[in-house]
């Protein structure tokens, strides 16, 4: 049993609900502001997508960060929250008019462009507008990270990013390009990675293509490595804090800049994930022919993790201390997915207790779902308790 929640207080708050640890979420950021500032060229852009909670924006949005957006919605969610829009990013494969514009009338910093298709259009709509939007060009490094197949993002066969070869060419057909100014390169080659020899492997692939370019006479003053850095599932109270400091010292010994080149970073997971619990209700206990099931009143449709990608989450039985028995803890939803884990020790359950699935604040509210005419789950930070 956890001691460290405030277990009384989520008695009276209706079930499932995410829990953000304000406190930690603070002293992340703490962290990552520390270590950043020993780089003077570091940017640090805060991936909006791996948690848009408002109170969550609010607090990281104070810290001085800009924020990396994937939709209209988010570029919107990041300005409301006050993101500055100076520094705010936009990535995707797919960015409607409407998205587009949003960013053009908001001056954003810049697009992080994935095809000459959409480039052509940028620069049509901007042309519409008088203005010269900024774009750096994200490049498909063809490296694979050693992480779920499902979300790296970094290799030839995926839909991301343009293709190494034909980087010269597209910075070609963009210098025909009036209402485009090409500041930068874009990277990002997955999510959940812990071998620091991925970011190693990328840093050397982005020096051979500064090498390339500048035989060309072209030099970005941007390079954005995008994010991935993993946190600790297993063990979120040894490691509630990612190793921040292994990571950006990677990129300082591996990454060549030149002197007067920024180097950007776009931190989800890392930045809320630790933070974030799902806490759930023990519905029923039943003992099934081979298993004994602990069925909770979160589903897949508050957590979809587990039944999209197999991930593992700490559950605990945080209002029980007696002694661990087996259960696979599943939930409602009609769907065999709908399991946050099976054949898992935990301390035994009663119907009532309060169960707790840690690591949840990223990826976690953000994707939930209303199948089953379910309510969306709600997520409340430590000074609303
Ligand atoms: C999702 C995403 C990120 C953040 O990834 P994390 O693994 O959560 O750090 C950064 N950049 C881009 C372009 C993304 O799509």
């Amino acid at each position: 049993m956890r001691t460290n929640f405030p277990i009384n207080k989520f008695h009276n708050i209706k079930t499932p609900f995410y829990y953000y640890d304000s406190g930690l979420l603070r002293d992340t950021l703490n962290i990552i502001y520390k270590e950043t500032t020993k780089y003077k060229n570091y940017c640090i852009h805060y991936a909006i997508k791996a948690n848009s909670n408002p109170k969550i924006l609010k607090i990281i949005s104070q810290y001085g960060f800009g924020a990396d957006c994937v939709s209209g919605g988010e570029i919107q969610a990041a300005i409301d929250a006050g993101f500055p829009p100076s520094k705010i990013v936009y990535a995707g494969v797919g960015k409607s008019d409407w998205e587009i514009n949003l960013g053009l009338d908001n001056n954003i910093f810049c697009f992080n462009v994935e095809s000459t298709a959409e480039l052509e259009v940028i620069n049509t709509l901007a042309s519409q507008r008088n203005k010269v939007a900024n774009v750096a060009f994200r490049i498909n490094p063809n490296i694979g990270a050693h992480t779920h197949a499902n979300i790296t993002t970094g290799l030839a066969e995926n839909k991301f990013g343009i293709a190494m070869d034909d980087l010269e060419k597209t910075i070609e057909i963009s210098t025909r390009l009036k209402n485009i100014s090409v500041i930068g390169l874009h990277f990002h080659i997955g999510s959940q990675i812990l071998d620091m020899d991925d970011f190693k492997a990328l840093s050397n692939r982005i020096n051979d293509l500064q090498c390339r370019l500048k035989q060309h006479g072209i030099v970005l003053p941007n390079i954005n490595v995008g994010g991935g850095l993993g946190i600790n599932y297993e063990h979120p109270d040894i490691e509630p804090i990612p190793d921040f400091a292994g990571y950006f010292s990677t990129y300082a010994k591996h990454l060549r800049i030149l002197p007067d080149q920024k180097v950007h970073f776009e931190l989800g997971r890392s930045v809320v994930g630790q933070c974030g619990t799902l806490i759930t209700r023990l519905l029923y206990v039943k003992n099934g022919s081979y298993k004994k099931f602990a069925i909770v009143d979160a589903g897949m449709t508050d957590l979809i993790r587990p039944a999209l990608y197999h991930a593992y989450h700490k559950i605990e039985n945080i209002s029980s201390n007696e002694e661990v028995e087996t259960y696979d803890i599943v939930g409602p939803i009609c769907e065999s997915s709908d399991v946050f884990a099976k054949s898992i020790e935990i301390n035994k359950c009663h119907r009532g207790d309060i169960i707790a699935i840690r690591s949840a604040g990223a990826y976690g509210e953000v994707m939930a779902s209303q199948y089953n005419c379910r309510e969306l789950p709600k997520g409340y930070i430590t000074e609303e308790l």
